[in-house]
C-alpha cells in the first residue's frame, strides 16, 4: 500500500525548521507495510494545502499531513479543511476537557484562542492527544484516508504511535515487514555487492537487499515484505546466509552504531581502556561514551594534539618525533604504549594522522592516518588512506580505529546487544 505525506509550514520552505516528520513516517509507516510514495512541503496557504491534497488524493488513498495545528493565525490547516470537506466545524467535548485538565493543571489561565483548539471539522474524528493541545484528525471519505497530525515532533510521534498506526492496521490489510540489519567496517559497497552477487540473486521476490553506506561503514539491511499469512522464519534463514558470504567483514549484528557495539562489548567483558587521539580530537572516545555504564572500564582519555603533548603525556622520544614525524607508525605506537601504561588499562587506542584540508605532503597527504592499538601483550599499527573533506576524514578514522580494536579482540559479530 501506499501514502503520500504533506507537510505544511513556511518555516519548512525557507529552511528555518527541517522536515523530520517526513522521515519518521517513512520508518514509521514502512515498519506496518505502507510505502510513502511522495512527500510534499507546502506554505500555509489556503491554496498551497487545497492543491496538494486534491492532488494527492488524485495518487493514493492514504495521505499523512502535519503542521499547520497550531492556536496562532498563520495556522489554517483546519480551515482550509472544512473547505476540502465542505464542512463546518464541531467544539469536541473530549478535547476540551482535555485542554481544560491541561491548563488547570500547569496552573494557566485558559484563553478564548486555546478553547478555539477543541473546535474541529465536523468531518472528522480527533485522536486523543495527551501531551499536546492539538488533536490529531482522521477523515475517512469515499474508502481515502487523511490523517491531520500538529508539527510538534513529539507529538506527532506520540500520536502516530499510539493512535495513528493502530488505526492503520485495523483500517487495512496490510503486510508483515521484517528487517535484518548488519553492520560492516572498512570494506567498500562495491566490493561487498561482488561478493553478495550470487546471493543476491538468490533471494525470493519478497526478501531484498538494501546497502546503506556512511563513512568506511556500510550496513546491510534484509527486508522481508510478505502478506500477513506467510511465514517469516525465511528471513532468518537468508541472513544467516548473509553472514557466512561475508564471514569476517560483518562487525556487528543489528541496527546498531558499531561504536555502542564495541562499547558494550567491553562493558560486558571487563576490558579497560583508553584513548590517545591527535587527528580525531576525542572523537573516538566520544564515540565509545555512549553506553551507559562506560564508566566501569574507561578512566578517560588524552587528546594530544600538539608535539610537546604527546611527549610530555605520553612519553613519546624526541628521536621518535625527529626521525619519523608525528603522522608515522613508530608515533602511533609509542602513543599507544603511553596511553596503556599512563592509564593502566588493558587496551589502547591511539590515532594520529593529517585531518586537512591543508598539512598534506606527497609522502604524507591529507587522510593519511596511522592507528594503533596496544594491550598487555601486543601493539599492532595500521596506515589507513582515507578520504573527503575535515569531519568525514574524522569519522572514518574513528571507524578504522573501532575495527582495529574488533581484530585484536576477535570480537565476534553477535556476543553483545
Ligand atoms: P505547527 O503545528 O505548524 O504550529 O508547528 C509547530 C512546530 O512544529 C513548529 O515549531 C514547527 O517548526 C514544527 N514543525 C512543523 N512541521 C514540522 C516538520 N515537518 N518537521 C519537524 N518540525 C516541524
Ligand atoms: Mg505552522
Amino acid at each position: 500500500m501506499e501514502a503520500e505525506i504533506i507537510t505544511i509550514g513556511d518555516e519548512l520552505l525557507i529552511g528555518q525548521t527541517i522536515d523530520t516528520n517526513s522521515a519518521y513516517f517513512g520508518q514509521q509507516l514502512g515498519a506496518i507495510g505502507i510505502s510513502i510514495s511522495r512527500k510534499t512541503a507546502v506554505s500555509d496557504k489556503e491554496a498551497a494545502i487545497l492543491g496538494a491534497l486534491t492532488e494527492a488524493f488524485s495518487r493514493v488513498e492514504l495521505v499523512i499531513m502535519t503542521g499547520g495545528l497550531g492556536p496562532t493565525k498563520d495556522d489554517i490547516t483546519k480551515k482550509t479543511l472544512c473547505q476540502y470537506y465542505g464542512c463546518g466545524y464541531r467544539r469536541d467535548e473530549d478535547v476540551l476537557n482535555h485542554l481544560e485538565g491541561l491548563f488547570a493543571s500547569r496552573g494557566r489561565l485558559m484563553l478564548e484562542t486555546n478553547r478555539v483548539q477543541a473546535d474541529v471539522p465536523a468531518l472528522c474524528e480527533t485522536l486523543h492527544n495527551a501531551v499536546g493541545t492539538a488533536p490529531g484528525m482522521w477523515f475517512d471519505t469515499n474508502g481515502k484516508v487523511l490523517v491531520s497530525l500538529p508539527g510538534v515532533p513529539g507529538e506527532v510521534y506520540h500520536l502516530t504511535e499510539e493512535r495513528v498506526v493502530p488505526r492503520l492496521k485495523s483500517k487495512f490489510p496490510l503486510p508483515t515487514v521484517e528487517h535484518r540489519t548488519l553492520v560492516t567496517l572498512q570494506k567498500a559497497e562495491s566490493l561487498l555487492s561482488r561478493q553478495l552477487e550470487s546471493f543476491e540473486a538468490s533471494l525470493p521476490a519478497h526478501l531484498s537487499l538494501a546497502y546503506l553506506p556512511s563513512f568506511n561503514q556500510v550496513k546491510l539491511r534484509l527486508s522481508q515484505v510478505s502478506p500477513s499469512s506467510a511465514s517469516t522464519k525465511d528471513i532468518d534463514t537468508y541472513f544467516q546466509q548473509l553472514q557466512e558470504v561475508i564471514q569476517e567483514d560483518v562487525f556487528c549484528l543489528g541496527d546498531i552504531d558499531p561504536a555502542l557495539f564495541l562499547s558494550n562489548y567491553l562493558i560486558k567483558n571487563n576490558i579497560t581502556f583508553t584513548t590517545a587521539e591527535s587527528c580525531t580530537g576525542g572523537w573516538v572516545a566520544h564515540r565509545l561514551m555512549q553506553a551507559p555504564g562506560i564508566s566501569a572500564v574507561y578512566p578517560g582519555s588524552l587528546v594530544a594534539y600538539a608535539n610537546e603533548v604527546k611527549q610530555t603525556e605520553l612519553g613519546i622520544d624526541d628521536r621518535v618525533l625527529a626521525e619519523f614525524g608525528a603522522v608515522s607508525e613508530p608515533c602511533a605506537l609509542a602513543m599507544a604504549e603511553g596511553a596503556l601504561k599512563k592509564f593502566q588499562v588493558d587496551l589502547a587506542i591511539a590515532t594520529t594522522g593529517i585531518a586537512g584540508p591543508g598539512g598534506g605532503t606527497k609522502e604524507k597527504p591529507v587522510g593519511l592516518v596511522y592507528i594503533a592499538v596496544a594491550t598487555k601483550h601486543e601493539q599492532f599499527c595500521k596506515p589507513f588512506r582515507l578520504f573527503g573533506h575535515r569531519e568525514q576524514i574524522i569519522q572514518r578514522s574513528s571507524n578504522a580505529a573501532l575495527w582495529m580494536v574488533k581484530q585484536v579482540l576477535k570480537m565476534p559479530p553477535d556476543s553483545v546487544v
